[in-house]
C-alpha cells in the first residue's frame, strides 16, 4: 500500500509543479514514506534520513518529509528525536500535503496526524491516478478494526474505511487507459471492503466482477484478506470469474488455536481450514500463501508443532515469516516474551519448510508451457520480466516486445524465488 500511496503522493505534488529527479543530492523536498509493522522498519527510516542528512551536510537542507504509519505513531518524538526532519505526516493526512509545501517556513515544524480518511478519499477522488504500470496497485479499503493483540495497523491506519465503489471503478479505467493489464485490489483487510452507495451494498465481489468486464484487464488480485472476511460471495467468484488469479494470500499467524486466542485473531485453525477447503473444492488449482508469527508471547513447543502441522497440510508456495516484535501500544507488548534463541530456531525450522514447498513448487513447473503477463524489459538485454497466474517472478529471452500482454513461456530452470524460460508462440487474443 506504500507504494500506492508514494505514487498518489507524487500525483498530488505534480499538480504544484513538483517533479521527480533521480539526483538524491538535488532535491527541494525529499519524502520517505515508511511502514510501522515491525521495529525494524522504524530504525531504517531515521537510517534513510540520517543518510539523506550527511548528503546535505555542506548545501541547503531540503523539505524533509517523513510521511506513514511510523510518522503517524511516532510524530513528535520523531521531529525531535532527528530536527533534520520538518515534516510528519500520517497516512491518513497526505492530501493536504500541496498546503504544507506551499506554507511552509523554515524551521517550523508540521505535524499533520490526524485519522481524515473520508476527506482524504474525497481529494484523492479529484486527482488522476497516473501512474502506468502494467501491473497497478488499487487502494479500495484501508484500516482495521479488529484489533489483533499485536498489530499497530489499527493505531496508525485508523479504523476500517471504505472507498466509493464508482470512485474505485473510475480509477480502474483511468490505470487501464495508462496501460494496465493486472489490477490488485488493496487493502489492509481488503475482503472486509464494504460501501453503501444509492441504497446498495458492495462488496469486494462486486469489484472483482464489474472489473471483470475490462476487456483489456486481463487480470485481478487482491490482498490482504482475512480469514474471517473470505465470505461466500467472494469464495463464489472463483467458480466463475475467469481473470481472478488462482492464488490466495490468506494470513493465519500461527496453527495453534491457544496461540491465535491470545492473540484476538478471531478465528480458529479449524475456521481457516474450511475456507481453504471451500475454496480448493471450487478450484483444486488455487494456491495458497500465508503470514506466520514466531515466538509470539506463550507459544509453546506444542503450537509450534501445530503450525508445522498447518505447513504439512496446505501447501503454501510462498509466505512471509517473522519473529514476533513487540510493537509500543499494543496488548501484547505487556505480555512477557519467550527466548529469543528459541524464537530464532522456530523460525529457521519453519522457513526451511516454507523455502522447500517453495522451490518444489517451482520445480513442478519446469519444462511447463506458463502463461505470463510481461511487465518490462531487462535493462541491456533481450529479456523480459513478468509473473505468471502464481505471482512468481518470471524471465524469459525473447526478441519482441510483448509488454502488456500474456504470453506462453516455457520453464527451463527455476530457484526459490524465479523462474527461467524462452518464450513459446504469442497467445491468440485473450
Ligand atoms: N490484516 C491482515 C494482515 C496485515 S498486517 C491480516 O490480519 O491477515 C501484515 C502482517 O504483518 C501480519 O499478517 C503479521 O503476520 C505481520 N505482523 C503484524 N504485526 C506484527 C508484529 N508485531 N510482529 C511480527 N509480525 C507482525
Ligand atoms: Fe493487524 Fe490484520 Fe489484525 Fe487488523 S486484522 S489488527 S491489520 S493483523
Amino acid at each position: 500500500m506504500n507504494e500506492y500511496d508514494s505514487n498518489r503522493i507524487f500525483d498530488i505534488v505534480k499538480q504544484i509543479g513538483y517533479i521527480k529527479t533521480d539526483k538524491q543530492e538535488n532535491a527541494d523536498c525529499y519524502l520517505v514514506n515508511t511502514c510501522h509493522i515491525r521495529d525494524k522498519a522504524k530504525e531504517k527510516v531515521f537510517h534513510e534520513v540520517g543518510r539523506i542528512k550527511k548528503i546535505y551536510s555542506k548545501k541547503k537542507k531540503p523539505i524533509m518529509i517523513v510521511a506513514g504509519c511510523v510518522a503517524q505513531a511516532e510524530n513528535q518524538e520523531m521531529l525531535k528525536r532527528e530536527p533534520f526532519i520538518d515534516v510528519v505526516i500520517g497516512p491518513q493526512s497526505y492530501h493536504k500535503i500541496n498546503n504544507i509545501l506551499k506554507n511552509f517556513q523554515v524551521n517550523q515544524k508540521e505535524d499533520e496526524t490526524e485519522f481524515e480518511t473520508i476527506e482524504k478519499f474525497d481529494q484523492l477522488e479529484k486527482i488522476k491516478n497516473t501512474n502506468s504500470k502494467v501491473s497497478s496497485f488499487l487502494t479500495i479499503q484501508e484500516g482495521c478494526d479488529k484489533f489483533c493483540h499485536f498489530c499497530v495497523v489499527p493505531y496508525t491506519r485508523g479504523p476500517e474505511c471504505s472507498r466509493s465503489f464508482k470512485t474505485i471503478i473510475k480509477e480502474s479505467e483511468e490505470l487501464i487507459k495508462n496501460g494496465a493489464r493486472e489490477i490488485t485490489l488493496l487493502g489492509q483487510n481488503v475482503n472486509a471492503y464494504k460501501y453503501i452507495e444509492n441504497g446498495k451494498e458492495f462488496k469486494i465481489s462486486d469489484i472483482i466482477n464489474e472489473l471483470e468486464k475490462f476487456t483489456e484487464l486481463k487480470r485481478i488480485r487482491y490482498t490482504t484478506s482475512h480469514p474471517i472476511d473470505m465470505t461466500e460471495d467472494l469464495i463464489e467468484c472463483y467458480s466463475y470469474n475467469k481473470k481472478l488469479m488462482p492464488f490466495i494470500h490468506l494470513p493465519i499467524q500461527s496453527g495453534s488455536n491457544k496461540v491465535l486466542k491470545i492473540m484476538n485473531r478471531k478465528h480458529k485453525v479449524e475456521d481457516y481450514l474450511d475456507t481453504y477447503r471451500k475454496i480448493i473444492n471450487i478450484n483444486p488449482t488455487i494456491k495458497f500463501s500465508s503470514d506466520f508469527i514466531i515466538g509470539y508471547p506463550g507459544e509453546e513447543k506444542e503450537d509450534f508443532e501445530q503450525t508445522k502441522n498447518l505447513i504439512n497440510e496446505i501447501n503454501f508456495i510462498n509466505s512471509f515469516s517473522f519473529i514476533y516484535s513487540p510493537r509500543p501500544g499494543t496488548k501484547a507488548s505487556n505480555l512477557k516474551e519467550i527466548n529469543n534463541n528459541i524464537a530464532k530456531e522456530r523460525l529457521i525450522e519453519l522457513q526451511a519448510m516454507l523455502f522447500k514447498n517453495q522451490i518444489e513448487h517451482n520445480k513442478s513447473l519446469e519444462n511447463k508451457d506458463i502463461d505470463v503477463l510481461v511487465e518490462n524489459k531487462i535493462k541491456d538485454q533481450n529479456k523480459y520480466f513478468g509473473r505468471n497466474e502464481y505471482f512468481n517472478p518470471v524471465i524469459f529471452d525473447c526478441d519482441r516486445n510483448d509488454i502488456g500482454k500474456i504470453v506462453k513461456v516455457n520453464i527451463e530452470n527455476t530457484n526459490q524465488n524465479t523462474l527461467y524460460g524462452k518464450i513459446k508462440n504469442k497467445m491468440k487474443a485473450a
